[in-house]
This record gives structure tokens, sequence and C-alpha cells, in this order.
């Protein structure tokens, strides 16, 4: 199908852009890579009446350290990520996970930002960023607001973005030392959105586990924080028993909705087997 027929604008600063949002409102969509937004239009599942491309504004994409900090702008590439040496270093569960997001034409266009915005709960960036205790800065007319990962992702493509405000940039603490991550997915063919999949992270002293993050997609309407497996894990030795534990908590912790190809009970069991693989990549 073709798309309904829209104006564009590519704004070349900031405020251009947010005199557009608050011109034309609900009727605007702001571009970035445009490889969940162009689907959506070509789809006629929206309608805008504008697209604001914010492909030319300056000061929206990169990756730097800021003191303990690493900021990664929103219209970062998926590949720019992957590809960073920063992020390998600084946020290495951003490095394991680009390559599970689509194949590498779309990592190409597809941005951070945009992954974020969208809130797909199968999508990687908002479980990593949730796992990794990220901060998102959201932008506006009136000034920069910071809000918490765990705030961010309110619902089923929701998130707590508001009227004329956009992600420009997303601020992750920098790895500290003794301290793993792992990420983890299960998809019908490499490239699919994920089935489930797991972004965890925890320190390592020994063999005892702490700090313990599990953070789920695929299996809720947003990431899903797996905190009676966490606590299972906390200040544990990652043995049999402990994984044992947290496999148990799952059930618990987790309520997904079948989808037309996978059961609620078959997520749980891969959720299942993902959180043990993830013990023992962290100790591994
Ligand atoms: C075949 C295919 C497979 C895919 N597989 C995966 C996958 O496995 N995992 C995965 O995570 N993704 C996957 N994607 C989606 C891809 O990662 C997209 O790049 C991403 O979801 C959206 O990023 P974008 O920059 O392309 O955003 P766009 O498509 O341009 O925009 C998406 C939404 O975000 C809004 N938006 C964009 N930037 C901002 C901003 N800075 N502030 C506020 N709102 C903004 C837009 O208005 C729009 O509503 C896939 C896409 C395709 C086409």
């Amino acid at each position: 199908m073709k798309p309904s027929a829209f104006a564009y604008a590519r704004p070349r600063a900031l405020e251009e852009a947010f005199a557009l949002l608050d011109k034309h409102g609900e009727n605007a969509k702001l571009l970035a890579g445009g490889q969940s937004l162009l689907a959506s239009l070509n789809m006629r599942l929206a309608a805008p009446e504008i697209l604001v491309d914010i492909g030319a504004i300056p000061g929206l994409d990169g990756i730097a350290v800021r003191g303990q900090t690493l900021v990664i702008g929103a219209r970062t590439t998926h590949r720019a990520i992957e590809r960073s040496e920063a992020v390998a270093k600084h946020a290495p569960l951003l490095a394991q996970a680009a390559p599970h997001i689509a194949h590498v034409a779309i990592r190409n266009a597809g941005t951070l930002g945009g992954s974020l915005a969208m809130a797909d709960p199968a999508a990687e960036w908002p479980a990593c960023c949730v796992a990794l205790q990220a901060t998102i800065v959201v932008t506006s007319k009136k000034g920069e607001r910071r809000v918490a990962a765990t705030d961010f992702f309110k619902d089923l493509y929701t998130t707590a973005l508001g009227a004329g405000e956009l992600i420009t940039a997303v601020e992750i603490p920098c790895v500290e030392k003794g301290e793993r991550h792992a990420f983890l997915e299960l998809v019908r063919r490499r490239g699919d959105y994920a089935i489930v999949g797991l972004a965890a992270r925890a320190r390592l002293k020994g063999k005892t586990l702490s700090g313990v993050q599990l953070v789920y997609l695929g299996v809720g309407v947003t990431p899903v924080q797996a905190k009676g497996a966490m606590a299972a894990l906390e200040g544990k030795t990652a043995d049999d028993a402990a994984i044992r534990a947290a496999q148990d908590a799952i059930a618990r912790d987790l309520e997904p909705n079948a989808d037309i190809y996978t059961s609620a009970e078959a997520k749980r069991h891969l959720a299942r087997v993902l959180v043990a693989r993830a013990v023992a990549a962290l100790v591994g």
C-alpha cells in the first residue's frame, strides 16, 4: 500500500522542530530512521499531516563519555552503537544486544531514539536501558527533563513522552569494575523480533552476584523487570540451587501474552531457559 499524502519538513534547529510540533499538534510525526514509521504509514496505521524529519538538526547524534556517564544522541543509529569502541568499553550490554536488532540495512538507518519512542515490547534497546538504569533526556520548547528508563515505558507502544517533546539523548552509567552483562534472545529466524529476550547485569565477587538486573523483552506490554528472580539471585552464589530459585520465581514474575506463534506457557518456559543461560554467561 501507499501512505496517505503528507507534508514534509526538515528543520535545521530544535526550535524549528518545536514550532512545527506546536503548530500541527497530533497531526505531526517526528521522522528519524523511518524503519518503523514508514512501514506504519504504508500500512495506513498512521496518517499524519506532516513528517518532521529530525535528520538535519545538529547535536542529536554521536557517542561521548562525560565523567562516569556514556551519552548517546537520540539519532545515533543502531549500527553506530554496535560498532562503537566507547560502547563496547563502557556499556557492553548494548554492544551485545545490537547485532540482534533486525538486519544490517535496518540497523544502518534505525536510531536509538526512534526505538525508545516506538517502545515495541520486543525491542532490544528499551530492555537494555531499563537494565542499565539509563536516563532518557527529553526536550521540548520548555527545556529539558530527564526520565529514568524504569519510568519511561508506560504501556504497549506508550511512553512518558508528552506533546511537543522529543528524545534528544540517553545517559548510561559507565560499567563498573566487576560488573558483568549478558544479552540473550530466542527468535524464529535471525533478524526477527525476539520471541523472548533477556538483558542481564550483575556485579560478581568470586561467584557471588549482587546488583542483579534481569529485564525481559517480548513477555509483556513493556520491558519487564523480573523482580522475584532478581531477588532470588541477589547476594547468592551462582550455583544450580540459585538458578533453580530464579527459574521458580520467573513463573510468578512474568505473565506473558500468547502471540500468533507462541503460547504464554511456551514463553514462560523460554524465559526460564534464558535466566539459566544468563547466569552461566554472567559468571562464565
Ligand atoms: C524488517 C524490520 C525488522 C525490525 N526488527 C527489529 C528488531 O528485531 N528489534 C528492534 O528493536 N527493532 C526492529 N525494527 C525496528 C527498527 O529498530 C527501527 O529502527 C526502530 O524501531 C525505530 O527507529 P527509527 O529511527 O527508524 O524511528 P522512526 O521509524 O523514524 O520513528 C519511530 C517512532 O518514533 C518517533 N521518534 C523517532 N525519533 C524520535 C525522537 N528522537 N524523539 C521522539 N520520538 C521519536 C517517530 O515519530 C515514530 O513515532 C525492525 C524494523 C524492520 C523494518
